[in-house]
């Protein structure tokens, strides 16, 4: 791993980078275009119905349970400054910023964040308005509203939340480990705030609110941006979930780190070739976008973002295909460890992709868990 003094997405901007529309993510749009988050619920029962394998009344309930305190979470405390509890009345008066960068990233892991960094926050990756998605969970604007975060706010912590291997490998099964992941990153987000608000700083606590994470995470030396448009980071791969806090603490930006993974990705293309929504791209990178969910202005391998939310909706569940067959996905275990040593140094890269799959690391595991028969009956009204 290489300490690098800019994000290695930075050599691929071709052009005037700017803010994006949360009202133009994939997300937003199918909650505007054909209300898809809707109708991939209701195809999520009607697999209940079907027994389909993956997905039945178990898998269901364990999906949903996984999300029950992100959907609470999300819709009293993310996307807005979080009110101090108890001290309203005292400030810490002197915060030394490399001593309070320590104690912020130990209170982090202790609330539950797996990896933590700091960048200084770039306002290129805040979002120009609300969208409906994001203000439909939080509830904390309407959508349309425009989204400004105080300059006072120089900083953004960034956490990230493994998700469990076992569950990945059963996507395009359902998979909770997405959910749960959520409720983790909604849980420490608030957490780590309110810390920040009783020592008197202000603090946004977010998830996929108010900005967009993944360039986040990258400026925050968390890892680096993937051809599937994801976190690749070098613990856990792709196989995360980010949250982040913008604060006016005062504290020490991390530097970015370079992996190996923008090679890596050149000779891949594995998330693209199993991408069962035909979302993802192969080939070269390009800076035009497909469609309004994209911004200009960079190389990289845009994501058809329409494209994925129909397959979720024909799926009835949402998708982590892409997680599951990265080579970057793995148990972390000392041959692992040896293997990423080449991988991140760009040495084997074809050798490896060859052997990840010869080995069946991607393969999706079908596995009921338990021996309940998952028939059903209707409930009496
Ligand atoms: S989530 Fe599934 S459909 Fe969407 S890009 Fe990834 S693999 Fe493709
Ligand atoms: S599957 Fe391959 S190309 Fe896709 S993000 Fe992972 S390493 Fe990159």
């Amino acid at each position: 791993m290489k300490i690098v003094n800019e994000p290695t997405y930075t050599k691929h901007i071709t052009g005037e980078l700017k803010r994006f529309d949360d009202r133009n993510t994939g997300f937003s749009r199918g909650a505007v275009e054909g209300d898809k988050y809707t109708l991939m619920h209701d195809n999520s029962v009607l697999n209940i119905e079907k027994q389909a394998t993956g997905k039945t009344i178990l898998d269901h309930a364990t999906w949903v349970a996984g999300r029950t305190v992100d959907y609470v979470v999300r819709r009293n405390l993310l996307g807005r400054d979080i009110v101090p509890i108890y001290n309203r009345k005292y400030r810490l008066k002197h915060p030394d910023s490399a001593t309070m960068t320590k104690i912020i990233k130990e209170k982090a892991r202790w609330i539950g964040a797996d990896k933590v960094g700091v960048a200084k926050l770039n306002p290129l990756w805040i979002y120009t308005h609300w969208g409906i998605q994001n203000v439909t969970y939080s509830r904390a604007a309407e959508a349309g509203d425009p989204i400004e975060i105080p300059s006072e706010y120089k900083t953004v912590i960034v956490m990230i939340h493994e998700m469990g291997y076992s569950a990945i490998q059963q996507s395009p099964g359902v998979e909770p480990e997405t959910d749960i992941g959520y409720a983790k990153a909604s849980w420490s987000a608030s957490s780590l705030a309110t810390f920040i608000a009783e020592l008197g700083f202000r603090a946004i606590p977010a998830v996929n609110e108010l900005g967009i994470s993944i360039p986040m995470a990258v400026d925050a030396g968390l890892g680096e941006m993937g051809r599937s448009g994801q976190l690749i980071t070098r613990d856990y791969g792709p196989r995360v979930r980010i949250s982040k806090v913008f604060t006016d603490l005062p504290l020490i930006p991390d530097s970015p780190i370079d992996i190996g993974v923008q090679k890596f990705c050149e000779k891949c293309a594995l998330c693209a070739k199993y991408c069962p929504g035909r979302a993802l791209m192969t080939g070269e990178r390009t800076d035009s976008a497909w469609d309004a969910s994209n911004s200009p202005g960079m190389l990289k391998w845009p994501i058809k973002a329409m494209k994925c939310f129909d397959f979720w909706v024909k799926n009835g569940t949402h998708c982590s295909v892409c997680i599951r067959v990265c080579p970057w996905n793995k148990r972390s275990n000392l041959l692992h460890k040896m293997v990423r040593a080449f991988a991140e140094r760009n040495v084997l890269t074809n050798l490896i992709i060859q052997a990840d799959q010869l080995l069946g690391y991607g393969k999706q595991v079908e596995e009921c868990s338990n021996k309940q028969d998952p028939s059903v009956t209707v409930i009496d009204p």
